[in-house]
């Protein structure tokens, strides 16, 4: 496919904005309904500051030490950032990412629930709250199982007393995404939750279709990462 448009980070942007809003048109969705989160994680601040630059104010972070180190600096540019936390939380690094994100991904386990909610109280802040859901069942990846998710977000309101609200997915790499956007989704609507996050650079067309309420797209933006070790679940021993 002929792109006339110079490869920049700003034309990428405008191309990943443009395919959003198309594929909300062609779902029937409200235009706005999907918003993006850029995924800026391994880039640096001279990478990120032309995003902003050009209009982007939503982003998502994996790390909070990568996150700590390059955001306080970035959010002089515009007041209105939102960073988002979409890789596993270790429950000792809840006080800094409470004071850090706008929004948290990755609530999967009750652990993590309690040291949120005990920072939450502290700090007076209010960050949006998601459930991340292992809907491929995968061992080496984080999030509570289909068949627990209910459960655990009832546990998250009544004994931690958290507000969620939504569930998030990462689909297992090499399979198809679609059946478990659709899972996630129907488990969205039975646990009575309205946010989505899932999509991301390779799957966020096929995801909006499904429902989501939030696409995390990295590469697509900024260009292919060096590639990292895959996330194990940080409270676990890595398996060896
Ligand atoms: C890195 C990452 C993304 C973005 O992935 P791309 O393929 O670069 O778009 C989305 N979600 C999570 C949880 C990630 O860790």
């Amino acid at each position: 496919m002929p792109d006339p448009a110079p490869d920049t980070v700003q034309s990428r942007l405008a191309s990943v904005l443009a395919r959003v809003e198309a594929r909300e048109a062609q779902s029937g969705r409200a235009p706005g309904s999907a918003r993006l989160i850029a995924v800026s994680k391994t880039f640096g601040v001279d990478e990120i500051r032309p995003v902003i630059a050009a209009g982007q104010r939503r982003f998502g972070e994996n790390r909070v030490q990568e996150a700590q180190a390059k955001w306080p600096l970035l959010r002089e540019m515009a007041d209105d950032i939102e960073l988002h936390l979409i890789g596993p939380l270790q429950s000792n690094k809840a006080k800094e990412a409470v004071a850090l994100f706008d929004a948290i991904h990755t609530i999967d386990r009750d652990k993590i629930a309690g040291a949120l909610a005990d920072e939450i109280a502290k700090q007076g802040r209010k960050p949006q709250l998601f459930v991340q859901v292992n809907t491929g069942l995968e061992p080496q990846k984080a999030g509570i199982a289909p068949r627990e998710a209910a459960e655990f977000v009832e546990r998250c309101r009544t004994v931690h007393g958290l507000a969620i609200g939504g569930l998030m997915c990462i689909p297992p790499a090499g399979e198809a995404a679609g059946p478990h956007f659709a899972l996630l989704a129907k488990m969205a609507a039975e646990i009575g939750v309205s946010e989505l996050s899932m999509g991301m650079s390779g799957d966020f067309e096929t995801a909006i279709a499904f429902g989501a309420t939030y696409v995390r797209v990295g590469g697509a933006i900024f260009g292919s990462r060096p590639p990292i070790a895959p996330a194990v679940a940080p409270d676990e021993p890595a398996a060896g």
